[in-house]
């Protein structure tokens, strides 16, 4: 099969380039003058070049068609993140977004968490993007996040690789201490700011749509203890990278990583204040009540969450940016409230399910190797739990070698089954033999590879219904 467009069609010089498979592995045929580097060869008296789907040739390739490289989408009124862990997913993801009217992607996703477990680097997560995306002919737009950035070198890093959205994670300068402390342990901690009292104490913030918020000493005290140093940092990071229209990007603030949910008034003042100071920001994540856990759906009570999911939303219309749901995986039971509630305003990102679709193809289509895989992920659960919160039990989990073939792809649909694979993904991928070689690594993507099309129609049909059900209140 070939895939590709010629320059022409998008208005650049006659030159055709397309993307073929040869041997089992997709390469690009282009003309000589396209100047992609590779290996020259004569087709019918025509010079060509067969090159390689490497970094140097992505960068040439978002050169001459603009559409393969990210652009700000933060702006758009609806737009989710589809992290895609192993580089394969971006045809699935196109399915979705080619006929997804106005919700506009984010295609390139990775914390640096997860490229540290799947040892990968910003450049190689685009690159793969640029070339699904040139393959596929997909022209309406995406977004590069790097998310859950956690320093400036880690922010720079995105940026000088193109990203056109930065997520700020705050965590290290949120003081969660600060929430079991009494009010006298708080007043030993505070540094009196009259500035900051004289704004906020004792007065009453309306908000529109008939809510208010209204600050006693005593919590202003506790909001700023606990995110003092947090709204500093920011400044600092917009100031470094973002002031004065320094780099073309959205930025989002998370506030999200924290041990317990950020209320309205703390959010409010966080935003309040990052306004004051002048920082101008896209999105805002803060951590909801109850629990947004890792693949799974929400897990609390509902009648809460709307009560305080509809005071976020109010806050951010307040100010005028959208709020970003994160953890979005799978998020069933709460969607259609996400999308009434922000009147179709939001970002909202996935990741991980992605991942779980590959392993749900993997249990499809190789019962043995999705079996070697389950139980070398129970081996190392305990390990995996280091990285990600969650509350699985695992003795809830049937054993593997008991279900027939055909059961298996139905431990997807088992929480705590889908929690046992969902975070021991880094552990899998790397795991290696005494010789060096990966244990698990290259067949994993060998059966991803001969089986691309049910990867792509899985994750048509589920990332689909996410937006479906988002989108279906509004
Ligand atoms: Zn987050």
């Amino acid at each position: 099969m070939k895939y590709g467009l010629s320059l022409s069609e998008t208005g650049a010089a006659e030159a055709n380039v397309y993307i073929s498979r040869v041997d089992g592995k997709d390469v690009l045929i282009a003309d000589e003058r396209a100047g992609f580097i590779g290996e020259p060869f004569i087709v019918s008296g025509e010079k060509k070049i067969k090159a390689e789907l490497n970094h140097e040739n992505a960068c040439i390739m978002r050169k001459l068609f603009p559409f393969t490289a990210p652009v700000r989408v933060l702006g758009q009124n609806r737009t989710m993140g589809v992290g895609d862990r192993l580089g394969i997913a971006t045809e699935g993801h196109i399915r979705v977004f080619e006929k997804a009217g106005d919700v506009f992607p984010v295609f390139a996703q990775q914390s640096i968490r997860e490229l540290k477990l799947t040892g990968r680097t910003y450049e190689d997560v685009l690159d793969a993007v640029t070339f699904a995306v040139f393959k596929h002919g997909y022209t309406r737009g995406f977004g590069a996040d790097g998310d859950h950035l956690k320093t400036p070198e880690e922010v720079q890093y995105a940026l000088s690789c193109g990203y056109t959205m930065i997520t700020l994670d705050c965590s290290d300068y949120i003081r969660n201490d600060i929430n079991s402390m009494s009010d006298e342990e708080i007043d030993n901690e505070y540094v009196p700011d009259t500035q900051t009292e004289e704004y906020y104490s004792g007065r009453t913030f309306k908000i529109g749509e008939g809510k208010q918020l209204h600050f006693t000493l005593p919590e202003l005290k506790r909001i700023m203890l606990i995110y003092g140093k947090a709204i500093d940092f920011i400044c600092r990071i917009y100031d470094a990278f973002f002031a004065h229209g320094k780099n073309d990007a959205d930025f989002e603030i998370s506030i999200d990583e924290t041990s317990t949910p950020t209320t309205p008034l703390q959010h409010y003042f966080v935003a309040n204040e990052l306004l004051r100071r002048g920082v101008n920001f896209a999105t805002l994540a803060p951590r909801f009540c109850g629990e947004f856990q890792k693949g799974v759906d929400y897990i609390g009570d509902i009648a809460q969450f709307e009560r305080e999911f509809g005071e976020h939303a109010a806050i951010a219309r307040y100010f005028g940016y959208k709020l970003s749901i994160h953890s979005g995986s799978d998020k069933f039971s709460v969607f259609p409230i996400i999308g009434r509630l922000t009147r179709g305003v939001f970002h909202v990102k996935t990741a991980g399910t992605n991942w779980l679709e590959a392993m749900r193809v993997v249990a499809m289509k190789n019962a043995g190797f999705y079996r070697k895989v389950h139980k070398f992920a129970l081996q190392v659960f305990d390990e995996a739990k280091k990285y990600y919160h969650v509350t699985t039990d695992l003795s809830k989990i049937p054993n593997v070698d008991a279900l027939p073939d055909g059961e298996l792809p139905l431990l997807f649909e088992q929480n705590d089954a889908r929690q046992l694979i969902h975070i021991t993904y880094g552990l899998i991928l790397n795991e290696k033999n005494p010789d060096g070689s990966y244990v698990f690594k290259d067949e994993f993507f060998r059966i991803m590879d001969e089986n691309r099309e049910t990867y792509a129609e899985r994750l048509e049909a589920h990332i689909g219904r996410h937006l479906e059900t988002l989108l279906s209140e509004l």
